[in-house]
């Protein structure tokens, strides 16, 4: 019952469980980000629809789609990561460092699924010092 084959199987099992809920979350997200970029797309074509009656206006609508336009950019952005996160999964490779090949450490991966670096990369990364790795 305790001997190594049956624990490594029980391992194997837990890797499973555990790479499934990433999955489901990561699938959640990823239906999130859809419904946003799509939104946003929109809102930004009634804000281009609007006729503006004085500067003030105006300058508030084009901040409101520059505002818009960063966000669906960062929904966009995530929606990537988000998506090759769920790419790597199928490879098996999920839960890898795409630059290192080392594991990621598991409370990162709890709190950001879709990470692709580890932590020292990803410091690397933020200093410029590592290429880009898409
Ligand atoms: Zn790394």
């Amino acid at each position: 019952m305790w001997d190594g084959t049956s624990a490594s199987a029980q391992a194997q099992f837990m890797e499973k469980k555990k790479l499934e809920t990433f999955r489901k979350r990561l699938e959640t997200r990823q239906q999130e980000l859809r419904h946003m970029v799509v939104r946003n797309q929109q809102d930004g074509r009634t804000a281009d629809d609007e006729a503006t009656q004085d500067v003030a206006d105006r300058a508030a609508s084009s901040y409101n789609k520059e505002f818009l336009f960063s966000q669906s950019n960062n929904d966009r952005q995530l929606l990537n990561m988000v998506d090759s996160a769920l790419a790597r999964i199928r490879e098996g490779s999920f839960g890898e460092c795409v630059s290192c090949g080392k594991e990621i450490n598991a409370k990162r991966l709890e709190a950001v699924p879709w990470t692709r670096h580890c932590i020292e990369c990803q410091e690397k990364a933020e200093k410029g010092l590592l290429e880009a790795a898409q």
